[in-house]
């Protein structure tokens, strides 16, 4: 008799009620629920997984999803450029910005680099020119000194040279100064995963170093960055192997064109897995079914 998997593969909530296997394709019999009953799933927004097999398979068919869509995200750019801003700003005259812009075209160095050798511009300025390029405040001095308890990958921030100012979980609110543009990519994958607004402002180079020292890591809570470029099968692989060794209970996936991004907490610790590397295109089904069926059974 050919049982319905969806009637038998049923977990309870975290409301208490009787939640099936959100992964259509869900290998497990009446057998292997007997097995899995202790388990409580891994939770991924509305969906709940019954085992990581489960969640591994579903993250495979998102990473490759993602590694088949032609994602066209245009990167956000300002409309003035740096030197209108600095001119705007009454911070050069006309003639200083045709001079600095004439040198930076014979030295084929960046305007903002000459202006600074010149002795035209200082940071704070430039600072502030691009905070009014991107339309986002810059933030006073006083507002940055405070040191910040950080869960934010600190490869994450030193890669796009932004570092948190305020971060307060009660008040779902994190503000992060950007030091030279602003990271749209990076603030929409904050506030997937972390459930904070998260609201950009401008800081100096300086402040930017010093910010970073501040920051203090929350205990139990770990990296995992994959800078390569990997298949979704691979992908998905060490996903299973994070969600096993952290008995992962809920999950949050941040996935755009530069990165995939997934936070995964168990019982006492948590653990983001960060992939930075372009996606491969997809492995054939067997190899993806050999990668995984290892970590079936294995997690608890
Ligand atoms: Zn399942």
């Amino acid at each position: 008799m050919k049982l319905s998997l969806r009637g038998i593969m049923s977990g309870t909530g975290r409301e208490g009620k009787q939640m099936a296997c959100a992964l259509r394709e869900c290998p497990n019999t009446l057998l292997m629920r007997i097995v899995t009953q202790g388990n409580t799933g891994i939770h991924v927004d509305q969906d709940w997984y019954c085992s990581v097999g489960c969640f591994a398979e579903a993250a495979f068919n998102r990473f490759t999803a993602i590694s088949t869509a032609r994602l066209v995200e245009m990167p956000h750019s300002p409309r003035l450029t740096i030197g209108l801003a600095m001119l705007t700003k009454g911070y050069l005259t006309e003639e200083q910005l045709r001079f600095a812009t004439a040198q930076s075209r014979v030295r084929g160095e960046q305007l903002e680099t000459v202006l600074v050798q010149l002795g035209l511009a200082n940071e704070w300025q430039l600072t502030a020119a691009r905070a009014a390029q991107w339309g986002v405040p810059v933030l006073g001095k006083d507002r940055i000194a405070q040191p910040v308890e950080s869960d934010i990958p600190v490869t994450l921030l030193r890669a796009y040279s932004a570092a948190p100012l305020h971060y307060s979980a009660a008040a779902k609110r994190l503000v992060l100064g950007f030091v030279y543009r602003v990271e749209h990519c990076l603030l929409d994958s904050l506030e997937a995963i972390t459930g904070c607004r998260a609201e950009p402002c401008f800081i100096t180079p300086t402040e930017f170093a010093e910010q970073m020292a501040r920051l203090t890591a929350i205990p139990d809570h770990k990296e995992m960055i994959f800078e390569d470029s990997l298949t979704p099968a691979k992908m998905a692989n060490n996903l299973a192997g994070a969600a096993v060794e952290v008995s992962a209970r809920e999950a949050r996936f941040a996935c755009s064109r530069n990165m995939v991004w997934i936070r995964m907490a168990g019982k006492r610790r948590k653990v983001d897995v960060l992939f930075r590397g372009k996606i491969e295109s997809a492995l054939e089904t067997t190899e993806k079914s050999l990668l995984l069926e290892d970590r079936i059974g294995s997690w608890g």
